[in-house]
């Protein structure tokens, strides 16, 4: 079996990952880079106007062929381990004959980005795969495993061929919603792996104030208990973990979590794969704003809004009500707040990663609301990592999704070996 990456070796996102047997090739993840060669923010904007063979030649598309639109499949399939961009955002130049393998969870998601413009493609080619339960692509025999990562229904996978076994860990965690399942691993492994290719994702990165989602949470409890305060909450409508820490959260200090209706949708969307996902029609501590705008619209032109409407809440009752509501953060009801001089005595949480604060500080600064950061990170912490490559004892591991490969081997006690992007392994 041969092991090329073809992207992301060396840096976090644009994750892409060939496996070779015999004559049968399978790639996974194909995704967007999320820096340029400056390590400045990648410009996703490009790949809409930018022909393929430039985007080749640039290095953001990997050069390859037998994969592309115009171009006789030379892939059995591509394996998504999840819903993040970085992982499936070139997906839109891949022949629609190459399969996608993905999570439920993971193509729902996909969809509703797709649906509500945010992406400009979304694979129709599916298979769904099921947890646990191996399947055939190619020459490949691939188990898919459920992570804990902040994109929901996350998968990491067990690829299996000539007698060798590959585990991809894809991007994941230890301190989310979901620990369990790495407890599971660690106490149940994959066994006789020969490669580990393991996210390293956190190495260079300080874990924060809070370190898993219960600290969110209990944190997010301290904030809202008695004060007399409106907050303003920024955080993504697809972390369903955090949607949930923050529910719970309010449930805990008696106050209301008002959604938009995409994130209502979105909730909505999911509630088959899990029981935990709070809903729009859960009660007295969730409530759907119908702030208009283009995917209020959207929805409204596929009926789609009607149902949220039970548990619709007007600006004139969260006004009334400020001190006892959680406002989930979109541009537009900040505008309505801000316009309406409503944001006095207001506090933004804010609930994503701190790289991009920067870029939307001057937006709350100009109406004098405060800024607190309440977050956890979606990826492994650097002790989880070498718990878990330890549990695994594979005969050698390959670093992926980080800047700092070689540091690998300050922690990892089995064999590391780093490889660049497109050199191939041998395995
Ligand atoms: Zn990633
Ligand atoms: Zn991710």
């Amino acid at each position: 079996m041969k092991l090329t990456i073809q992207r992301g070796a060396k840096e976090i996102g644009g994750s892409c990952v060939e496996l070779q047997s015999g004559t049968s090739k399978i790639l996974i993840d194909f995704g967007l880079p999320l820096v340029d060669e400056n390590k400045e923010r990648f410009n996703s904007e490009i790949v809409k106007t930018i022909p393929k063979t430039e985007l080749i030649k640039n290095g953001v598309l990997p050069d390859i062929t037998g994969l592309y639109k115009d171009e006789n499949p030379a892939y059995d399939g591509i394996l998504l381990s999840h819903s993040h961009q970085d992982h499936y955002g070139l997906l839109s130049f891949v022949s629609p004959q190459v399969p996608v393998y993905l999570s439920e969870g993971c193509k729902e998601l996909l969809d509703v980005s797709y649906f509500f413009g945010q992406t400009t493609f979304a694979p129709t080619n599916t298979v769904t795969l099921e947890k646990w339960k191996p399947c055939r692509v190619g020459a490949f025999t691939v188990t898919p495993y459920l992570v804990d990562h902040s994109a929901f229904d996350a998968l990491a996978f067990l690829i299996e061929a000539e007698g060798k076994r590959v585990f991809y860990s894809g991007d994941f965690r230890g301190h989310g919603r979901k620990s369990v399942l790495f407890q599971k691993m660690l106490r149940d492994p994959p066994k006789n792996v020969t490669c580990l290719i393991l996210e390293g994702s956190m190495l260079g990165r300080s874990k924060g104030l809070y370190q898993s989602e219960q600290e969110v949470e209990d944190k997010l409890v301290e904030l809202l208990t008695n004060q007399e305060r409106l907050y303003f909450m920024a955080c993504s409508s697809q972390n369903i973990d955090r949607l949930v820490s923050i529910y719970k959260a309010c449930k805990r200090s008696n106050r209301v979590f008002v959604i938009d209706p995409y994130t209502a949708y979105i909730l909505d969307k999911l509630k088959g794969i899990s029981a935990n996902i709070p809903q729009y029609n859960w009660g007295k501590n969730i409530r759907v704003f119908f702030v208009p705008n283009t995917y209020t619209e959207r929805m409204a032109d596929n009926k789609k809004l009607f149902k949220f409407k039970s548990a619709k809440i007007t600006y004139e009752q969260m006004k009334e009500l400020r001190k006892k509501l959680v406002v989930k953060d979109t541009d537009l009801t900040r505008k309505i707040f801000s316009r309406k001089k409503d944001l006095v005595n207001t506090t933004l949480i804010y609930s994503l990663w701190s790289g991009y604060l920067p870029e939307i500080r001057f937006l709350w600064d100009s109406d004098n609301v405060p800024i607190v950061e309440v977050h956890c990170s979606g990826h492994i912490y650097t002790e989880n990592m070498q718990e878990f490559a330890k549990a695994i004892a594979p005969e050698f591991t390959v670093p992926i999704h980080t800047f700092f490969p070689e540091r690998y081997s300050e922690f990892l006690r089995s064999e590391v070996r780093v490889v660049g992007d497109r050199e191939t392994v041998d395995i």
